[in-house]
C-alpha cells in the first residue's frame, strides 16, 4: 500500500462473480446463455479485418459512437419511443455509465448535505462508486416484501438512483410509482433508472422522457443481447444530461467504446427480432423454474429480470451454494444482512436449468 494513494488504499472494490474455468453450469453473473444475433457475428468478423483487407482497427473509434447511438434510436422507434441521437450516450458497459453519473450528476459529500438515495439492497457497485468518488449516499431499507416503496425518496437529496427491475431481488416497481419521485425532484436532482434487465419484464421508463428532463435511463447490451463480453451500455435521456456525461467521457477516455464494440453493437441492436425471440424464451424458462422451485418449497420472489432470488426455510443458502459449487453448478450467494438466505440464479438453456432443478432436489432429499 506504500505507493498507493489515499483513494486506492481505501477503497473496498466492487467483487465480480466468480468466473470458475470449467463449469458444468455457470447461472452466476446473470449472462444470456443464447449466442448473440448472427448479424452481430458476422458485424464483429467484419470489423475485425484480415491481414489483406487491413482493418479499421488501426484507426480510433468515434469518440460520438455515433452510428450506435443512432442504431439505439432505431431499436427505440421499434418499441414506440422516439429520440434522436443527442438523447443517447455510448459507455464501455452500462458499469462505466453508471460511474459517468456519479461524476456527472451527484455532489461529493460535503458539497452539500443532500445524500444521493438509493436502496439498501440493490446493485452492489452502487456503493463503490459513491465512495470512489466521495459522494455523500444513503441507502433506503427496501420493505418487508424486498420492494422499493417511495417514503424513503420523496425528501431532499443528492439524486436517486434505482435498479428497475431491481438487483438481486428481480422486482419491477410500476411506472405509476416512479412518476412521483421524478417529480419530487424535478428541478433539483437526477433520477437514474438503472435498466440492466428491463428486455425481460416490465416497462421503461424511457417512455417518461418526454416529461422529465432529470430523468437517466441506462441499460446494457449484456444481458438481453448476449453481449457481455463486448462491454457497451448506454443512457436514455434530456440532451443536457447526455452532454453532462459526454463531458466526464471526453475527460476520461473520449475512445471509450472501441471499434469492434460499436460496430457489433449496432448489428445486435437492430436485429430487434432476434433478441426478443431469445428474450422470450429466457422468460418462459425463467416461469417454469420458478414454477418448479415453489413446488420445492422454496419462496420465490416475482421476477421481472433473467434470475430468480429464492429462499427455503429449510435449508441454508450458503449450504445450497457451496453443494450446488462442488458439482460444478455456479450460483450467486450474497453474504450480506437480510440476504444472507437467498441465492440468486440466473436463467440458463433449459437443459441447463433441468440438470439444476434436478441437483438442487437430490440436495433437498439429503438435507431432510
Ligand atoms: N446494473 C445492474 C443492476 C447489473 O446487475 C449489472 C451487471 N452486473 C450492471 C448494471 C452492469 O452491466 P454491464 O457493465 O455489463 O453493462
Amino acid at each position: 500500500m506504500e505507493y498507493y494513494s489515499k483513494t486506492a488504499a481505501g477503497i473496498s472494490p466492487y467483487t465480480p462473480g466468480e468466473r470458475p474455468e470449467r463449469p458444468l453450469i455457470k447461472i452466476n453473473t446473470n449472462e444470456n446463455p443464447y449466442p448473440p444475433s448472427p448479424a452481430a457475428l458476422t458485424a464483429a468478423c467484419e470489423a475485425a479485418g484480415s491481414t489483406d483487407n487491413p482493418s479499421a482497427l488501426r484507426l480510433y473509434s468515434d469518440p460520438d459512437g455515433l452510428e450506435v447511438r443512432q442504431a439505439v434510436v432505431a431499436a427505440e422507434k421499434a418499441a414506440g419511443v422516439v429520440l434522436t441521437p443527442e438523447n443517447v450516450f455510448v459507455g464501455n458497459g452500462s458499469d462505466d455509465v453508471l460511474s459517468m453519473c456519479f461524476q456527472a450528476f451527484f455532489p461529493p459529500a460535503g458539497a452539500e448535505d443532500k445524500p444521493l438515495l438509493f436502496p439498501d439492497i440493490s446493485y452492489s457497485f452502487y456503493p463503490v462508486y459513491a465512495k470512489l468518488y466521495g459522494v455523500a449516499y444513503q441507502e433506503e431499507p427496501l420493505d418487508e416484501g424486498f420492494a422499493v416503496s417511495n417514503a424513503g425518496y420523496l425528501r431532499p437529496n443528492g439524486g436517486v438512483l434505482l435498479a428497475n427491475p431491481n438487483a438481486p431481488t428481480g422486482i419491477y416497481k410500476p411506472l405509476a410509482e416512479i412518476e412521483p419521485i421524478l417529480s419530487y425532484c424535478l428541478h433539483k436532482s437526477v433520477v437514474v433508472v438503472d435498466e440492466a434487465y428491463i428486455a425481460f419484464g416490465g416497462v421503461s421508463a424511457a417512455t417518461l422522457l418526454p416529461w422529465f428532463p432529470n430523468l437517466l435511463v441506462v441499460r446494457t447490451l449484456s444481458k438481453s443481447h448476449a453481449l457481455a463480453g463486448l462491454r457497451v451500455g448506454y443512457a436514455l435521456g434530456h440532451p443536457h444530461l447526455i452532454e453532462g456525461l459526454t463531458r466526464i467521457k471526453n475527460s476520461v477516455n473520449p475512445y471509450a467504446v472501441g471499434y469492434l464494440a460499436q460496430k457489433t453493437a449496432v448489428a445486435a441492436l437492430l436485429d430487434v427480432g432476434y433478441c426478443a425471440a431469445m428474450t422470450a424464451r429466457i422468460v418462459a424458462t425463467r416461469e417454469r423454474v420458478a414454477q418448479s422451485l415453489a413446488r420445492m418449497g422454496f419462496m420465490v420472489l416475482p421476477s421481472a429480470a433473467n434470475f430468480l432470488f429464492v429462499t427455503h426455510e429449510r435449508v441454508e443458502a450458503r449450504q445450497l451454494y457451496e453443494c450446488l459449487g462442488a458439482e460444478g453448478i455456479w450460483v450467486r450467494h450474497f453474504d450480506q444482512p437480510r440476504i444472507k438466505n437467498y441465492i440468486r440464479l440466473s436463467i440458463g438453456t433449459d437443459e441447463e436449468m433441468d440438470v439444476f432443478l434436478q441437483r438442487v432436489e437430490r440436495e433437498l432429499s439429503t438435507i431432510h
